[in-house]
Parts: C-alpha cells; structure tokens; sequence
C-alpha cells in the first residue's frame, strides 16, 4: 500500500520497517505487562577489595524473568525503557528491591544501584532514594548509585544539585564505565565522585597491551590523587586480577571473582568466602 501524504508525494510501504515498528510497540506493551507484574529479579556480582580479597560490596543487575523468553539481559529492555520512561517504574522497582535485600546482608557489605539517565532528570530521585532507604531500613552509607557520564550532559546545574542531595542523604556516588564518555575530566573536577568504576573495555586486553595498561595506570593514579575510590570492572583472569591489584586499585569486579549471581547463590558465595 502507498499512501498520499497531502503534498502531492507518495511514501512507499516499507514492510522491514513496519516490522520493526511493530516488534517494538510489542516489545513496549511487554514490559508495561512485565512492570505490572512484577516480572523481575536483581542478580549481585561482588567486588572485592583489591588488598583483602574481602567482599565489600554488590553491584544489583535487573534481569527479565521472562514466560516464554527466559532470563532476558538488560541490554535487551533497558534501552526501551528509557526511550518510553517505563524506566522510572522500573528503577524504582530495581531501588527498593536492592535495598530491602541489602538489608539483611553482612553489614559490611554495601549495595550498588544503577540509574539511568532518565531518571536522573526526575526531580523527585532524591526523594524516591530517600524513600527506599527509609522503607528498608538500610543505612544510607551502605548504597552506592551508579551513573554514567551521560547523566551529565543533561542540565548541568539540576544534575549538581540532585548529586549534592543524594551525597547530603548519605548515599555515595560512582562514575560507572568511566573513560567511554565525553569530557570525563571537566566532569572530575566540578563533582567529587566516591569511585570511579574503571570500564571493561581497558580491562580487556591486560595485561599484555602497553596502551591500555597505560590507560588503567593513570585513571588509577589521576582517581587516587582526587581522593576517589577505583574499582576495575571486567576483570575475567588471574593476570588482570594480578595487573589491577598490583597497579593499587581499590577494588576488582569481573567473572574472575564471580558473575552476577541470583540472591540466595550470592548469599552462599559470601559465606564460603568469609569462612575461607
Ligand atoms: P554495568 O553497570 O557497567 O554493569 C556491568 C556489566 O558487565 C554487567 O552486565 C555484568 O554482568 C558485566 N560483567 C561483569 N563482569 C564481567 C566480566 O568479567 N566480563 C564481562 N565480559 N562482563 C562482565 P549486565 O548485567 O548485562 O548489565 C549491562 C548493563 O545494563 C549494566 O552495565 C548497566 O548499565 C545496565 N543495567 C543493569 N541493571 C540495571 C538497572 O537496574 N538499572 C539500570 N538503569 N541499568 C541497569
Ligand atoms: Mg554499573
Ligand atoms: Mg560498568
Ligand atoms: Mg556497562
């Protein structure tokens, strides 16, 4: 079918892009369902402090607990859910839940949360945040939020004062994937993180290429000078482990000292490592 669009054209039927336009409006009326429904569960991955070996904390990964499609990445709906600003119900659900689990874990052991972007741009985040902790009980020095540098380009001033709220509650704040955005360092100096969460992708070919064990050394090196905490992400080996610890970073996560794991399994990764 082709259709007059009034100025004397006509657009032709694309039957690809009608596809994908419909898989998407599915895809979105899913996960409106799968809110509703509760259709999620947070998997933790530890990190472990670089010099003890101890577990000091868990970072929350949402996954889709999904009828027909099985265990579904973030990287599947996240997107989607930001675009359609399902991603507020979502977070909130992803928030509460964390810290409510958090709760009842070794007090030693801190929660990371992951927000996205838009949800950032909510002026009510610091309260939402607020709310969860007060709801669960969980201490305020015991959540991290994680953003990422897109949640700075946005308003500049509003996402300062929603960072100098949230720090005010207690809360502490990393920079997540750091060194894939624009600008990190202006960024640096104009807000104070507590960690830098060094991005899997300089992690990946350590320790053997020079560029990007420079790379590593100096966001190492620059984070401790500015009195932030560093953790490496994607660490999968022995080497790595080896390379980043040695380098002095504070903390290591990857599949080298766990993947993500479902609640009652990472609760039992905790107990065996404390009794090792
Ligand atoms: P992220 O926050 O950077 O999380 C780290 C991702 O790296 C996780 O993927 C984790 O499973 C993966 N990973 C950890 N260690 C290793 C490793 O050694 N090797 C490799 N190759 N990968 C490793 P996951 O769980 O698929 O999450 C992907 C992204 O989705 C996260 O990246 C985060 O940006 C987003 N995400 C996850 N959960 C949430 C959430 O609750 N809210 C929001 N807004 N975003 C979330
Ligand atoms: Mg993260
Ligand atoms: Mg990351
Ligand atoms: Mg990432």
């Amino acid at each position: 079918k082709a259709k007059a669009d009034g100025k004397g054209t006509f657009r032709r039927f694309d039957p690809a892009l009608d596809a994908r336009v419909r898989a998407r409006r599915n895809l979105e009326a899913d996960l409106r369902r799968a809110i509703a429904v509760q259709e999620f569960e947070l998997h933790y991955q530890p990190l472990v402090d670089a010099r003890t070996g101890r577990i000091t904390a868990a970072e929350a990964l949402v996954r889709w607990r999904h009828p027909e499609r099985g265990l579904v990445s973030p990287a599947d709906f996240i997107p989607l859910a930001e675009e359609t600003g399902l991603i507020g119900p979502l977070g909130q659900w992803v928030l509460r839940t964390a810290c409510t689990q958090a709760a009842r874990w070794p007090a030693h052991i801190r929660v990371a949360v992951n927000l996205s972007p838009a949800q950032f741009r909510d002026l009510r985040l610091a309260d939402t945040v607020k709310a969860a902790l007060t709801t669960s009980g969980l201490a305020a020095d015991r959540l991290e939020l994680e953003i990422t540098e897109g949640v700075l380009l946005a308003d500049e001033e509003r996402t300062l004062a929603t960072l100098t709220r949230l720090r005010a509650a207690g809360v502490s704040i990393s920079m997540d994937d750091f060194g894939t955005g624009y600008s990190s360092l202006s960024y640096l100096r104009r807000f104070p993180f507590d960690k830098i969460k060094v991005d899997q992708s300089f992690v990946r070919q350590l320790p053997g290429d020079a560029e990007s064990a420079a790379i590593v050394r100096a966001i190492i090196t620059m984070g401790t000078c500015l009195g932030m905490a560093i953790t490496v992400e994607g660490v999968e080996t022995a080497e790595q482990f080896a390379f980043t610890t040695a380098e002095g970073c504070d903390q290591v996560q990857g599949y080298h000292v766990s993947r993500p794991l479902p609640l009652a399994e990472f609760l039992s990764f905790v107990d065996a490592r404390e009794a090792a």
